[in-house]
């Protein structure tokens, strides 16, 4: 049997003890049943390291949403309102080009970070292994003990003892991930409100709905399928051999200096075979077996084979942060081209980003099609109408004016306009649809000709110019 086949599921018999290999996914087995890992706890300075990281994360989630830049919420998307606040800029759905930016910065700058450090972002910054193995796996320990404990009691009988563990378990489970799914509902809804709200969020049955939803997802990503969300799911992995070059430091294992392995410490190389590096790993591989697509870079091999050495006597870094170049020349080489490349890229990208935010339109018009004809004829003139939205990107309440610009359809003789709402007042972020008219004699026209309306900000004096075209038979 396989030391950790399912914690709660049926076990299964198989003939010997398998082991991690380039060939296969260790955690799915041979007849297509899950090999639920049982991780072993490890301690060590990157541990540590990676919890401070994981712990502000936490933090700037939980406590982002509360905070406020200039009386406006720090990070809040109203979606009904097509609309964001985002670190003192507001935005709406005509911002959405900005988007592009950032999508394409962070992919950028995701690519730089495997270009020099491999997998960092995931062992160090992505959500997914943040709330595994900062929140959900210690509260694991802390109910269901070690790695040993956990095993023995998944492979004895049921008892009282296991069962008011598991249930405990999986009750504190279902609790965090509603915790953490309103948490996250508060980057929608604004929290003062939200906590009103709970926990059955009467009159709001979609925001009830996403967070059954969000505790559901999470429930069932962290207490069962967990490791395979990074080797299933995300694509992420897969990128990482296209970035990754000779140069890139990945979390590696010296070959030369730990091979050949033997059990104990008289002969062979330094490494003494104990598996401990495979016992805490996260997704289950061996790390001797070099770079694979399962490592996420969480650098517990390190700390467990550090603590190896440290009790045998021999340096630590057997198992450690290198390049391959390092691992085979001892000489590493971080900067080099692709490097560069990337980075002069992302920076050109934020530059264009920070200037397209930063000169972004306070109101925005947008000329919408007329039903029917471009014009009408009557009593010898020629009338066209033009519908339009108004637009107010701002948070405070604004009053445009409305008019003809001074050039507009210069030279042709008795042209006159009709403009019912020359002042519209708008409220933040509000919109309103305007109908105008141009009318100019029939004897008057000749060709189609482009003119402007002109929408003045009354406190700002911004004026923006809407082209329009003045058609007729
Ligand atoms: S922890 Fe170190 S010594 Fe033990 S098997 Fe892994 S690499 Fe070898
Ligand atoms: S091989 Fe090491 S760094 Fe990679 S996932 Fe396993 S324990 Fe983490």
């Amino acid at each position: 049997m396989t030391e950790n086949s399912g914690q709660d599921a049926p076990r299964k018999k198989v003939s010997k003890k398998r082991a991690p290999d380039l060939n296969t996914v260790y955690t799915i087995n041979a007849d297509g049943s899950r090999n639920f890992l049982q991780v072993a706890d490890v301690k060590g300075k990157w541990h540590l390291r990676r919890n401070i990281v994981y712990y502000l994360l936490l933090a700037v989630f939980l406590i982002t949403p509360w905070l406020t830049i200039g009386g406006k919420p720090a990070l809040h998307l109203n979606i009904p309102d097509r609309s964001a606040h985002i670190f003192g800029g507001t935005f709406t759905n005509q911002d959405f080009h900005l988007v592009f930016f950032l999508l394409i910065g962070a992919g950028l700058s995701i690519f730089v970070m495997t270009s020099l450090f491999g997998r960092i972002w995931c062992g160090f910054f992505c959500p997914q292994t943040m709330f595994m193995e900062g929140v959900y796996r210690p509260i694991e320990r802390l109910i269901e003990g070690d790695r040993i404990a956990r095993i023995r009691r998944n492979k004895g009988e049921a008892s009282a003892d296991k069962t008011a563990r598991k249930f405990l378990k999986h009750v504190v489970f279902i609790a965090l991930s509603w915790f953490f799914s309103v948490a996250f509902m508060a980057f929608f809804i604004p929290p003062h409100e939200l906590i009103t709200l709970l926990p059955f969020f009467p009159g709001h049955s979609t925001a009830l709905i996403w967070s059954l939803f969000w505790t559901g997802m999470l429930y069932f990503d962290y207490s069962w399928f967990r490791e395979q969300t990074c080797l299933i799911i995300c694509p992420y992995g897969r990128l990482q051999s296209t970035l990754v070059d000779y140069d890139t430091v990945i979390i590696g294992y010296d070959e030369k200096r730990g091979e050949p392995r033997e059990k104990g410490v008289k002969s062979g190389g330094d490494c003494i075979d104990c598996r401990r590096c495979v016992d805490v790993c996260p997704t289950g591989i061996d790390i001797r077996n070099g770079l694979q697509l399962e490592c996420i870079g969480c650098t517990n091999c390190i700390d467990a084979c550090d603590d190896i050495m440290d009790k045998i006597g021999l340096p630590q870094g057997l198992v450690r942060f290198d390049s391959s170049r390092g691992f085979e020349t001892g000489k590493s080489q971080i900067f080099r081209p692709r490097f560069w490349i990337y980075a002069v890229v992302l920076l050109s990208l934020t530059a264009l980003f920070v200037v397209r935010a930063g000169n972004r339109e306070s109101f925005h018009i947008t000329t919408m099609r007329s039903q029917g004809m471009p014009y009408t004829i009557d009593a010898g003139n020629i009338r066209n109408l033009y519908t339009m939205h108004l637009q107010n990107k701002t948070d405070e309440e604004k009053v445009y004016f409305i008019s003809a610009a001074d050039d507009a359809l210069e030279g042709y003789e008795g042209v006159s306009y009709i403009i019912p709402q020359p002042r519209i007042a708008l409220s933040a972020l509000g919109d309103q649809q305007l109908t105008l008219f141009a009318i100019m004699p029939k004897s008057s026209y000749s060709l189609p000709e482009d003119f402007h309306f002109a929408f003045t900000d009354s406190a700002t004096g911004v004026v923006q110019k809407n082209k329009v075209r003045f058609r007729g038979p």
